[in-house]
């Protein structure tokens, strides 16, 4: 089963935020969310990702990544 290591708690997953160097800590997926930009950018969920929202703990950037789901 291939599966979000996030959504499932498999693993923690943390980025560098490219503004502060601060740490950006998951906020959920972003179907969860309201959108912050916009109709422009529309959600992609596919079959081997996973699109979750990250917040920067110190600049409060908002940023979205692709989670790579993993075999368990
Ligand atoms: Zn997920
Ligand atoms: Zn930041």
């Amino acid at each position: 089963m291939i599966v979000c290591p996030i959504c499932n708690e498999v693993d923690m997953i943390t980025y560098k935020c490219n503004e502060c160097n601060g740490e950006m800590v998951d906020k959920g997926r972003v179907q969860e969310f309201m959108d912050p930009y916009g109709p422009q950018h529309p959600v992609v969920d596919t079959e081997g990702n996973c699109l979750h929202l990250f917040e920067c703990l110190n600049c409060r950037k908002l940023e979205r990544k692709n989670i790579k789901k993993v075999s368990v």
